[in-house]
């Protein structure tokens, strides 16, 4: 930069390095308001984002919101169908990262009506995960992300086979829940 020789040049070089250091300093804290800024927004998603997959690792998907309801249903259908443990996602929040041409849905004779979802590979039992409806139960032993959610209600506790022990306090119906 050109100075000025003479007073006024000599004057004007504190002046032009203190200012220099301020504006170096704004833009230093605004590079660090940015950092900052950014580390909370990518923590906020991250905390959001719950990963999903099969066994054989041929599906894989993440919810981007973590789901708010969980319960067991203990009849002989979930059971069997190994998704006795359900979240309720909803279907905007499903996001698919790989193999979802690899899941494979059984769809059961009336009156039953909700077809269930497993990996055609592994077999791995994924609920209702490609249904139609806006928000549908996923197993939750496909879920990879640990999340804060336990079980909220037992149904269907009459069919419940005598060597499973229920060991919480949640609230217990025979039937589904109305
Ligand atoms: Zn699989
Ligand atoms: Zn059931």
């Amino acid at each position: 930069m050109y100075l000025p020789v003479g007073l006024p040049g000599l004057m004007a070089r504190p002046f032009l390095f203190v200012l220099q250091n301020v504006l170096r300093l704004l833009a230093d804290c605004d590079k660090v308001y940015v950092h900052v800024m950014f580390y909370f927004w990518n923590a906020k998603l991250e905390a959001k984002v719950i990963h999903g997959s099969c066994l054989c690792g041929a599906v894989k998907f993440q919810l981007t919101s973590e789901p708010s309801v969980m319960g067991t249903c203990h009849c002989s259908r979930c059971r069997k169908a190994g998704a006795s443990t359900v979240v309720f996602v909803k279907k905007d929040d499903v996001v698919w990262l790989d193999g979802k041409d690899r899941v494979v849905t059984y769809q059961p004779e009336p009156p039953y009506k909700y077809g269930r979802c497993f990996c055609d590979t592994c077999g791995t039992s994924l609920g209702e995960i490609l249904a139609d409806a806006d928000s549908f139960p996923i197993a939750a032993n496909a879920l990879d992300t640990p999340f804060d959610l336990k079980v909220q209600f037992h149904e269907s506790v009459s069919e419940k086979p005598h060597w499973y022990e229920i060991c919480d306090d949640a609230p217990q119906s025979s039937g589904h829940p109305s």
